[in-house]
């Protein structure tokens, strides 16, 4: 045997669940097709959004307070800052069913939060234009992630506890039974208890029967210069969703200073292949979340000044697959976070400790079940 648990796939979910793993004690291999913290997976891009009031269901808001705690913990660990909680702005129509999903989450939970409208919301976010029926949400625990230094403060962590990462070194087939898996990996052969395989965006690519419900979406990052920074610093300009036809627009503050993140991540486009993935950004797509910008936020100037293109694998109904999976033994999947996952990782990873070693959990995972996919 070469470890107890074998992990797939080394970006946000392989990171943070070889942590866990080793934090528990457990022997792990995990192996990662590129170097760790790269830029070429879902982790990529200087930011990821933190929210707690959750637009994508309820169900989510104990999960992301007990990643908030994990978050810290692995903070801790290494000495890093990897969780700003600056606040966030969700902008939009109260009557839209996003919005009425985000005022559920925040009453249910008793979320701290504000709600702001007309003249006193301008005045204390004017970086924002608004329209008529617009209300701003404000949540107090949002805020934004580093990715790349999440990724590479986790596996370091994990290495420090013990575990064995393989870099550069792609898997090319996971072949379970009753007795454990059998991985081949850069044409070697591994022998482990249980696999778990968080491959992301090319999951399909690894596991065919899936591809049909882990579609890969390839996502536009953009950047814009502020015409007076000072207003797009972190203590002044949270981070913001928008929601509009045509476009949800999201963003940062300014990080480095000189740059504020912008981005149209409304219906991103199927990938066929990841490892072909379109990485040329159109002059169309360029102008389209600039016409946004100059309509939403007039303190940009509206033409990007830098853009980058990442994937992530998406559900038919947005909630990704968590657990083990139907008839392959000793294999369970994290995969399909469908442009939401970063923020709640490390709680994701923990839970998959859980299964892989009691078959079970404390949390609310039934949204996540790949059982609902069981007939493919
Ligand atoms: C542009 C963009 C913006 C986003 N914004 C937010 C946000 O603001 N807030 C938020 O919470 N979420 C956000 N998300 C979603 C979040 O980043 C993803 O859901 C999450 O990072 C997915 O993690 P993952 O582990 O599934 O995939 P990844 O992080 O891509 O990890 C998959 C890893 O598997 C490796 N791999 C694949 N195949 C093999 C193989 N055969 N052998 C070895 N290694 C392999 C890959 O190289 C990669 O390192 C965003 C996503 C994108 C793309």
């Amino acid at each position: 045997m070469d470890a107890d648990v074998a992990v797939v796939g080394v970006g946000t979910m392989g990171s943070m669940a070889t942590w866990q793993l080793a934090k528990a004690g457990i022997s792990v291999i995990a192996f990662e097709q590129f170097g760790i913290g790269n830029d070429r997976t879902a982790a990529g891009g200087e930011s990821r959004l933190f929210r707690t009031a959750y637009m994508e269901g309820k169900e989510y808001v104990p999960l992301l307070f007990e990643a908030k705690n994990l978050w810290r913990q692995l903070e801790a660990e290494t000495n890093r800052e990897l969780l700003t909680l600056n606040g966030g702005l969700t902008i939009g129509d109260p009557d839209t069913d996003v919005m009425k999903s985000l005022l559920k989450s925040i009453y249910e939970f008793e979320l701290d939060h504000e709600i702001l409208q007309g003249k006193e919301a301008t005045e204390r976010f004017p970086q924002h234009r608004l329209f008529s029926e617009d209300i701003m949400v404000l949540d107090k625990n949002a805020g934004f992630l580093r990715p790349e230094l999440a990724v590479v403060s986790a596996v370091e962590r994990a290495e420090s506890l013990g575990a064995n990462i393989k870099r550069y070194t792609t898997v090319q087939g996971v072949h379970p039974d009753k007795d454990g898996v059998t991985i081949i990996a850069n044409d070697k052969e591994y022998h482990v208890g249980k696999v778990l395989i968080t491959t992301g965006a090319w999951t399909g690519e690894l596991l065919p029967r899936l591809r049909d419900h882990l579609i890969a979406r390839r996502l536009v990052l953009t950047w814009f210069a502020p015409k007076n920074v000072e207003k797009f610093k972190p203590d002044k300009f949270p981070i913001f969703a928008r929601m509009r036809k045509g476009y949800r627009l999201t963003g940062a503050p300014t990080l480095d200073g000189t740059m504020v993140k912008a981005s149209n991540t409304k219906d991103p486009e199927a990938v066929l292949e990841p490892g072909n993935l379109n990485r040329d950004v159109s002059s169309e797509e360029l102008q389209e979340v600039g016409d946004a910008v100059e309509k939403l936020l007039p303190g940009l100037e509206p033409n990007p000044v830098r853009a980058s293109v990442y994937m992530d694998a998406y559900t038919e109904d947005d909630h990704s697959i968590l657990g083990k999976l139907p008839g392959m033994d000793n294999t369970f999947l994290i995969s399909g976070f469908s442009g939401h996952g970063f923020k709640m990782s490390p709680v994701i990873g923990k839970i998959a400790v859980d299964l892989i070693t009691k078959g079970e959990t404390k949390h609310s995972i039934g949204h996540l079940n790949p059982y609902r996919y069981a007939k493919a």
